[in-house]
C-alpha cells in the first residue's frame, strides 16, 4: 500500500492580546468619557441648582425684609401725617406726645415687639413716645435720626444700626421729615426680626448670609457675633462691598477669607443689600463627593466587565483550544479510519485474488484429473492384467487424494475471505450416515481396524441444514481417525439433542493421540502434529481447521480429549432443523439389511432407448463419458460447442442434456438461456458440467436455469445416479431385464416375410402381433440363406 499523508493545516497565529485588550480598552474609554460626561452634566446642574436655590434664598429674604420695613415705614408715615395734621391743628406738644405714647404702646401690641417706639423733635421740642427722658444737654437737632431725615427731604430715612443705650438691643431708625420743614418724627426698630430672618438664609445648610448697608454696615449676620460690624475693615471686605454695591443685584465669584466662593445680592429699597456667600468648596462638596462616589462605581463596574470579559475570553479560549483538539482528534481518526479502509481494500483485493486464484487453479487442476480418473477407470474396466489393475487402482487413489486436497485448499480460501456460505437443504439424515459408512468403513477394515457405528434410534429422519457439510465434518473426523490409529478401532457415536436443535458426533479412536502441548496447534491450517510419526500419513494440515469453522458457522463447536499414545476422542456439535421428526430407529440394522440386499442384487442401469447429448469443449471429456456410459447402452450425441449443442437440439428430442460450463465462445449458462429463448428441449432436464466444486454451486446452477449439476471430474457412480434419477423411467431398465428382454426376443417364433415391395413389407409389420418376431427380407436369395441358418415358424410370400 502506497504511504498516504496527509497535510493538516497549521492553524494561524491569532494576535491574542490585541483582541483581548482592544475591547476592554474599548470599554475602559467608554466609562471614562461616560463618567465626564456625566460629571459636566451633574456639574451643570447641581451649580444651577444651587444657584437658583441662592437667588430664592436671598430675593425671599430680600423680600420679606422689605415688607417689614415697608410695615414699619407705613407704621411711620401714618403717625408723621396725624402729627403733621395735629399740630397744624393747633393741638399742643403734650397732646401730640400723649398721642405717640398711645400709638407706640399699639404698635408694640399689634405688630411686632421689635418696635421699639415712636419720638421726634416736634414744634422745637423732643417728645418720646415710650417715655424716655434725654439726658442733660441732649440735643435732638444733631442725633442721627434727625439729620438724615433731613437729608432726605421728606422721604424715609434709614439709620444705620445703633446699640440703644436703655435696652442694649441693636437698634435702626426710620425718621422723616414732617411737611413744616423743621419737625422729625421717628421710630425705632430692634434688628431681632431681620437677624432671625438671617438665621433661614443658608443653602442646603452651607454658606452665611448677612445684610449690610451702603456704608458697609453689617445689619444682620448668619453669625450674630458679626453683626453690628463694617464691610471696610480689610481690602478684600473692602472690595466685597464694591463689588456688591456695584452689581446690587444679581450673583458673582470672588475670592473669600482665601476661598473661591459664589456671592449672591439682593438690593432691598435702594439702601440694603441682602447678601449670601458659599465657598465653592462647600458648594461642589457633595457634588465631587457624588461625583467620587460615581467614579468608584464606574471604576468598580469596569473591574467587574474585565474580570468578567477576561474570564469569559479564557473560557473561551480554553473551548476554542478544546475544539481545536477535538478537531485534530477528528482528523486523526478520519485519517486513520481511511487508513484502515484502504488497507482492508487491500486486503480484500488480494483475498480476492487469491481466491479467484484458488478456484481457476482448482478449475485448471480438475480437468486435467477428469481426464485421468475417468481413463484410469476405462483401464480398470476393460484390462484383465492384475499388474496394471494395481497401478490403476494406485492411480485412482492419489487421484482422489489430489482431489480432497484441492478441495479443502479451496474451501479455507473460502473460508478465509468470508465467502463460505451454507446451503440448507432438507435431507434424509440415514441417507449421510449411509454415505459416511461407505466412504470410511472401507479404509477401516483395510486396515484391519474394528468399526463401530452406533447411531442413536431417536435421532429424526428428515433434518434441515447444509447435508454436505455435515457429511463433510463426519468425515473428517472418522477419516482422521482411522488414519492416525494403528490397532484397535473406531467407535462413532451420534446422537441428536431435540432440546437444543444440537446433532452430536462423538468419535473416539485408539491412536497416537495429541501431546497436551500440541492441542493449541490443532486447529491452526497447515498445522500436522509429531511429523515425524506421522511423515507417511498423508495429509495437509487443513482438515480440522475447516471442519472447526464449519462447525461454528453451524452454531457448534468441536472439542478434543487425548491421552498421548492411548487414543483420542473428538466431538463435534451442529445445530440442525427438525422437519420429520420420525426416529430412524436402528440404523445399524437398516444399514446390515440394506447392505446385504445390495450385495445380492446389484441392477446395473441400462436406457438403450434413452438419448443422451453431451456437450464438453474438451474431446477428452467427451470421449471419458462416453466411453464410461457405453455398458448402459444410452445413445449418445456429442457436440464441442454451445451453437453446436443448439444444432442438434434443433434436429432432435434429447431426454437429457449433459452441458459443461467452461467453454470458449458461449458458456454453458449463456447456451442455456440461448436453449430457453429458443423454446426448444423444453421438458428436457439440462446438468451443468462443472470443475468449480464451490458451496452452493448447486443453487446457483438451479437459479440459472439448470436442473442439476455434476461436478468434475465425473465419479461414474454420480453420473449413473444422475442418469437414474433425470432419464424418463419407461427408458430405463436393469441389465437384468434387458437380457430376460433379449431372450425373450430370441425365443419367438420366427415369421419370415418376404417382398420385393417395401410397402407391402410396413403392412406385414404392423399386422404382425407381439407373439411373433418378424425378419423381413427384400428377395428370395437372402430368404434361403436366413432359413438355412436360423429357425423359422411360417415364411409370407408375395401372392
Ligand atoms: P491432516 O490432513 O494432517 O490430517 P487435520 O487438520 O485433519 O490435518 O489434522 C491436523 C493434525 O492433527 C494432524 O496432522 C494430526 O497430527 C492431528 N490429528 C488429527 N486427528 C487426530 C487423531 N484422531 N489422532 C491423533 N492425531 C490427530
Amino acid at each position: 500500500m502506497k504511504e498516504q499523508t496527509t497535510v493538516v493545516p497549521a492553524p494561524q497565529p491569532k494576535p491574542r492580546q490585541t483582541r483581548l485588550i482592544l475591547p476592554v480598552l474599548f470599554i475602559l474609554v467608554s466609562m471614562v468619557f461616560m463618567l465626564y460626561y456625566t460629571s459636566r452634566l451633574f456639574n451643570r446642574v447641581t451649580v444651577s441648582n444651587l444657584r437658583e436655590a441662592g437667588q430664592d434664598r436671598i430675593s425671599s429674604v430680600a423680600a420679606e425684609l422689605e415688607n417689614y420695613l415697608y410695615t414699619t415705614k407705613s407704621v411711620l408715615w401714618v403717625t408723621a401725617d396725624t402729627v403733621d395734621y395735629m399740630t397744624r391743628g393747633g393741638r399742643t406738644p403734650e397732646q401730640i406726645l400723649q398721642y405717640i405714647t398711645e400709638e407706640s404702646q399699639n404698635q408694640s401690641e399689634q405688630f411686632d415687639e421689635n418696635y421699639t417706639g415712636i419720638y421726634g423733635f416736634i414744634q422745637g421740642r423732643y417728645l418720646d413716645g415710650v417715655g424716655w427722658t434725654p439726658p442733660e444737654g441732649f440735643d435732638p437737632t444733631e442725633r442721627d435720626w434727625y439729620l438724615a431725615a433731613l437729608e432726605a427731604g421728606g422721604d424715609s430715612a434709614i439709620v444705620p444700626p445703633y446699640v440703644d443705650a436703655q435696652t442694649k438691643a441693636v437698634i435702626i431708625s426710620i425718621s422723616r421729615l414732617l411737611p413744616d420743614g423743621t419737625d422729625v418724627l421717628s421710630m425705632d426698630v430692634t434688628l431681632n426680626r431681620i437677624q432671625s430672618m438671617m438665621a433661614g438664609l443658608q443653602v442646603k445648610e452651607k454658606g452665611y448670609g448677612f445684610i449690610v448697608d451702603q456704608t458697609g454696615i453689617v445689619i444682620a449676620h448668619s453669625d450674630e457675633t458679626k453683626k453690628g460690624g463694617s464691610l471696610t475693615r480689610t481690602a478684600e471686605q473692602r472690595t466685597l462691598l464694591e463689588q456688591i454695591l456695584t452689581l446690587r443685584t444679581g450673583d458673582f465669584e470672588t475670592d473669600l477669607d482665601g476661598k473661591r466662593s459664589t456671592v449672591f445680592v439682593n438690593e432691598v429699597m435702594g439702601q440694603w443689600y441682602v447678601v449670601f456667600a458659599v465657598s465653592d468648596q462647600e458648594l461642589y462638596a457633595e457634588m465631587r463627593q457624588q461625583l467620587l462616589v460615581n467614579g468608584l462605581i464606574c471604576t468598580l463596574i469596569f473591574a467587574l466587565i474585565a474580570v468578567f470579559y477576561f474570564i469569559g475570553r479564557r473560557n473561551e479560549r480554553l473551548y476554542a483550544q478544546r475544539l481545536e483538539q477535538m478537531k485534530t482528534e477528528e482528523q486523526r481518526q478520519a485519517y486513520e479510519t481511511r487508513v484502515l479502509k484502504l488497507e482492508k481494500e487491500a486486503a480484500d483485493h488480494a483475498n480476492q485474488a487469491k481466491s479467484n486464484f484458488l478456484a481457476n487453479m482448482s478449475h485448471e487442476i480438475r480437468t486435467p484429473m477428469n481426464a485421468i480418473i475417468g481413463m484410469d477407470e476405462m483401464i480398470l474396466r476393460h484390462t484383465r492384467d492384475d499388474k496394471i489393475t494395481g497401478y490403476a487402482l494406485n492411480i485412482k487413489s492419489a487421484g482422489s487424494t489430489l482431489l480432497s486436497i484441492i478441495n479443502d485448499i479451496l474451501d479455507l480460501s473460502k473460508i478465509e475471505s468470508g465467502r463460505m456460505e451454507l446451503v440448507p437443504v432438507e435431507y434424509e439424515f440415514s441417507s449421510v450416515l449411509n454415505d459416511v459408512v461407505n466412504m470410511t468403513l472401507p479404509k477401516a477394515t483395510e486396515k484391519g481396524l474394528s468399526y463401530d457405528l452406533r447411531a442413536d434410534r431417536e435421532i429424526p429422519s428428515v433434518l434441515r441444514g447444509d447435508e454436505i457439510r455435515v457429511r463433510q465434518i463426519m468425515l473428517n473426523l472418522i477419516n482422521n481417525a482411522i488414519k492416525y490409529t494403528a490397532q484397535g478401532g473406531v467407535t462413532v457415536l451420534v446422537s441428536f439433542d431435540r432440546g437444543t436443535g444440537r446433532l452430536r458426533v462423538r468419535v473416539e479412536d485408539t491412536g497416537i493421540g495429541i501431546r497436551q502441548e500440541d492441542m493449541g496447534k490443532l486447529f491452526k491450517s497447515f498445522q500436522r502434529l509429531d511429523e515425524t510419526k506421522n511423515r507417511n500419513i498423508e495429509g495437509t494440515g487443513l482438515g480440522l481447521n475447516i471442519t472447526q469453522q464449519i462447525a461454528e458457522m453451524m452454531g457448534g463447536s468441536i472439542r478434543v480429549e487425548s491421552e498421548y499414545g492411548k487414543g483420542s476422542v473428538f466431538t463435534a456439535e451442529v445445530v440442525q432443523e427438525i422437519v420429520d421428526g420420525t426416529p430412524i430407529g436402528n440404523f445399524t440394522e437398516n444399514l446390515a439389511r440394506s447392505r446385504q440386499q445390495r450385495e445380492e442384487y446389484r441392477p446395473t442401469l441400462v436406457a438403450p432407448k434413452a438419448r443422451l447429448l453431451i456437450v464438453d469443449d474438451n474431446e477428452m471429456n467427451l470421449a471419458v463419458i462416453s466411453e464410461l456410459l457405453a455398458d448402459t447402452r444410452v445413445q449418445i450425441t456429442t457436440a464441442d460447442s454451445g451453437a453446436e449443442c443448439l444444432e442438434r437440439l434443433r434436429e432432435a428430442q434429447f431426454d437429457l442434456v449433459l452441458l459443461d460450463q467452461m467453454m470458449p465462445g458461449m458458456s454453458g449458462t449463456q447456451t442455456l438461456s440461448a436453449i430457453r429463448q429458443e423454446r426448444l428441449a423444453e421438458d428436457t432436464p439440462v446438468l451443468a458440467l462443472t470443475a468449480d466444486a464451490i458451496v452452493g454451486a448447486r443453487e446457483a446452477y438451479i437459479r440459472e436455469g439448470f436442473t442439476d449439476y455434476l461436478s468434475k471430474p465425473i465419479v461414474y457412480q454420480d453420473l449413473e445416479q444422475a442418469l437414474r434419477r433425470y432419464l424418463p423411467p419407461e427408458k430405463q431398465m436393469t441389465r437384468e431385464e434387458l437380457e430376460a428382454q433379449e431372450r425373450a426376443r430370441a425365443e419367438k417364433p420366427v415369421v419370415l416375410v418376404v417382398s420385393a415391395d417395401p410397402e407391402k413389407l410396413r403392412q406385414a409389420k404392423g399386422v404382425l402381433c407381439e407373439d411373433y418376431r418378424g425378419v423381413f427380407l427384400r428377395d428370395e436369395a437372402k430368404a434361403e440363406k436366413y432359413r438355412s441358418a436360423h429357425e423359422v415358424a411360417f415364411v409370407l410370400r408375395d401372392g
